[in-house]
């Protein structure tokens, strides 16, 4: 498996764990956007949101629980954003599905 997420999500590739648990796994996103920046991925190999299937719909659901979960945990009580980029037009770099979690300074919108 080439996927750059997967080999971080089996500790292959390093990364600055947040939280896990038996679906997924969140790390510290290596570019940080805002002071908090934590990337929330199953550990499944799914594309993008857009490749989900019958059976992912519990997971979807749990990776949101999860955001909001390490958003308690850091503190975030003044708001957070909550990105998930899908596909060239949503401008997903990494084929590995994962949801951002950005908080610590205001976001703007629209957000571009
Ligand atoms: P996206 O553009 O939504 O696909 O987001 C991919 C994110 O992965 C970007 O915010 C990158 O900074 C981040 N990223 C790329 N490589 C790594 C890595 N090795 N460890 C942590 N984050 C990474
Ligand atoms: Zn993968």
């Amino acid at each position: 498996m080439s996927c750059l997420f997967c080999k971080i999500v089996d500790g292959s590739i390093p990364s600055t764990a947040v939280y896990q648990d038996d679906e997924c796994y969140a790390f510290a996103d290596l570019h940080p956007q805002a002071p908090v920046h934590v990337l929330v991925a199953p550990r499944k190999h799914i594309v993008s949101l857009a490749e989900g299937e019958e059976g992912d719909r519990a997971l979807f659901g749990h990776l949101l629980w999860a955001v909001s979960q390490i958003a308690r945990a850091k503190g975030l009580a003044k708001g957070y954003r909550v990105v998930i980029n899908t596909g060239p037009d949503g401008g997903q770099t990494v084929d590995h599905l994962h949801v951002h979690l950005l908080g610590g300074r205001p976001c703007g919108w629209p957000p571009g």
